[in-house]
């Protein structure tokens, strides 16, 4: 593609993008700092070429590997329901995807760490987060199963593959009030659930907030 189509795609994309910030608005995304995160991301750049044009459409879209970007309206629910509950500094992602919704979170909180188990898709967000000046991002070729102990605890984690139930571990990992937004059950019926800790105690509250399709949370690491 030329310089000159590139700018076309930069053009069109701030009109679009405006667009698509209005249909959220609709939608009942009411949140400030989602809205403003999702204006000042540019999903065109975390889509192959050959779909760019169609990123600010209300859609998921596929990213190779038998995955997909997710549906704006889904990012800017789980974005706004991952921040109801209390301010958050860290958070963890499982699924990076493409890094978009990685992206999104990285305008809004201080430290963004995500883990994919497909090392190409891990390598192309890696370059758009350097392509968009992102450096509050920290990413790694892991099962995220098992979350990150590492860097834990995690003030808020978002899953954007659907395990069956809940893995434990997602719930050591959380800080004291943090909250956990995933999306749990068998392909053709899972729901989106935010589940938060109680105090630093081991309970935890659970609300489903809506009827979603991901895809599956897989075990282990492909190269
Ligand atoms: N958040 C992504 C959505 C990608 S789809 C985006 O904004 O584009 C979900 C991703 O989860 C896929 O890339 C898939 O490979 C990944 N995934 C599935 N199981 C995983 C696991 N156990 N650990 C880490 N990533 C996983």
């Amino acid at each position: 593609m030329s310089s000159v189509d590139f700018d076309g795609v930069g053009m069109t994309s701030r009109r679009t993008r405006e667009r698509l910030i209005q249909r959220l608005k609709d939608k009942g995304i009411d949140d400030a700092k989602v809205l403003e995160a999702m204006r000042a991301t540019p999903r065109h750049l975390f889509l192959d070429e050959a779909l760019a044009h169609r990123a600010y459409e209300d859609t998921a879209l596929p990213i190779g590997f038998g995955q997909t970007i997710s549906q704006p309206y889904v990012v800017a629910l789980m974005t706004q329901a991952l921040l109801s509950r209390r301010p958050l500094n860290k958070v963890l992602e499982v699924g990076t995807g493409s890094g978009y919704q990685a992206a999104v979170l990285a305008h809004i909180v201080d430290q963004v760490f995500t883990v994919e188990r497909i090392r190409p898709l891990l390598a192309r967000a890696r370059e758009r987060f350097r392509a968009t000046g992102l450096r509050n991002i920290v990413s790694s070729h892991v099962d995220g199963t098992t979350g990150w102990p590492a860097h834990a605890p995690y003030d808020g984690i978002i899953g954007t593959a659907a395990p069956e139930g809940v893995p434990d571990e997602l719930l050591l990992q959380l800080a004291p009030d943090g909250v956990l937004v995933l999306p749990v059950g068998p392909e053709n019926n899972q729901e989106l659930r935010i589940i938060v800790r109680v105090g630093d105690s081991q309970h935890y509250e659970e609300e489903v907030i809506e009827r979603v399709r991901f895809v599956p949370l897989l075990s282990g690491v492909s190269g």
